[in-house]
């Protein structure tokens, strides 16, 4: 087992790992890492639901992009499927994390089927912020990758007035219907830096250009480049523990290559580290996705440790304690059911006299 020497100085990491300390093998440990408040959520509303309900319980696309997570609640009776019609008439079906658009809705209706809807709170807001911009007929200039579901949920509330602009390559493509009237919105889960840029040149071809009313990069999509920013300089390698499919994970290492790491892998999980990967490393980066239930980095530092790189110090940019509340549906499921037990012990124990 690794020796953790700092666990949360909310340091710089130029003061936490300075250049003399790297005579050793050691490795950086990002916080914040993992689990955001809306993965959270996402995960607990479907173990909840199991709970409930009973399995099967279906789940429209992976609740979160980690295939741990997907894997051990199919194993509880999760069944995860591609399209509403694939849900049988009548069964319940969890919307995903990454949201859903208006037609998803309507399709669930058609077929009777029971809802909970997971979409993260901050994904709902970017759909509110394209339902709002639409009503006063902006022309919305969405920064995302093409086919991501948040994308797809995002774009199918406003189909007509959004166009997608994927990266700062895509600018000039982009027209627009009067460029007095024009405002970009963008997925949760982007590189901060690359979006900037996108938008720096969105602005030069559109000088005025609206921003959102806040930023639609998430706090958690930020805070995990930053603390990766602060790490990558030091750091000969960058382990970012993620799934392929997940956006915010696969910026991490963008990220750090960009910010000077010399090399960067995602993995899923410790065994597919490669072992030649460690060769001349003496500093190991280690973060993880939103999506990314904390084991699989425990996994990911015990392998290191095994190979040497037993010193880990903590890299913290900083701190998160958001926390949602799961989806009404179940919330009223769940209290109803609690009131239920509660008239049954009422009951039980009045018998008994
Ligand atoms: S990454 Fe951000 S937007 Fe996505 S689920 Fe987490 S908190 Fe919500």
């Amino acid at each position: 087992m690794e020796r953790m020497t700092d666990t949360a100085a909310p340091a710089q990491a130029s003061d936490a790992a300075t250049p003399d300390e790297s005579a050793t093998k050691r490795v950086l440990l990002a916080a914040p890492r993992g689990y955001c408040a809306g993965v959270d959520r996402a995960v607990v509303t479907v173990e909840k639901a199991l709970d409930l309900y009973g399995p099967p319980v279906y789940v429209r696309k992976q609740i979160v992009h980690n295939k741990h997570v997907v894997t051990t609640l199919e194993k509880r009776g999760a069944i995860f499927v591609d399209e509403t019609d694939e849900v049988p008439e009548g069964a319940t079906v969890i919307f995903s994390a990454h949201g859903v658009a208006p037609v998803v809705h309507d399709e669930a209706k058609a077929l009777s089927l029971k809802t909970i809807d997971a979409t993260c709170p901050l994904v709902t807001k970017v759909h509110r912020e394209a339902v709002r911009f639409a009503d006063d007929d902006y022309d919305i200039l969405l920064i995302g990758h093409e086919g991501h579901e948040e994308v797809v949920g995002t774009s199918g509330e406003a189909p007509e007035h959004i166009t997608l602009v994927q990266s700062p390559d895509h600018v000039d493509e982009v027209e627009v219907r009067d460029p007095e009237k024009v405002v970009w919105l963008s997925q949760t889960t982007l590189s901060v830096d690359e979006t900037m840029e996108t938008v720096r040149r969105l602005r030069e071809k559109f000088p005025q250009l609206q921003d959102p009313p806040s930023d639609d990069i998430c706090y958690a999509t930020q805070n995990r480049q930053l603390a990766v920013k602060q790490m990558a300089p030091e750091t000969d390698l960058m382990i970012v523990v993620g799934s392929t499919n997940s956006s915010n994970s696969v910026r991490l290492v963008e990220v750090a290559i960009e910010h000077g790491a010399k090399d960067g892998h995602l993995v899923d999980y410790a065994d597919e580290i490669d072992e030649s990967w460690l060769e001349g490393v003496q500093t190991v980066g280690v973060t993880s996705g939103a999506s990314v239930p904390e084991v699989l980095v425990r996994d990911v530092l015990d392998f290191l440790a095994r190979h040497g790189f037993e010193d880990v110090k903590a890299i913290t940019a900083a701190e998160e304690s958001l926390l949602f509340a799961l989806p009404n549906e179940l919330r009223r499921d769940l209290k109803a059911r609690q009131g239920k037990e509660a008239d049954k012990i009422r009951h039980d124990a009045g018998s008994l006299h």
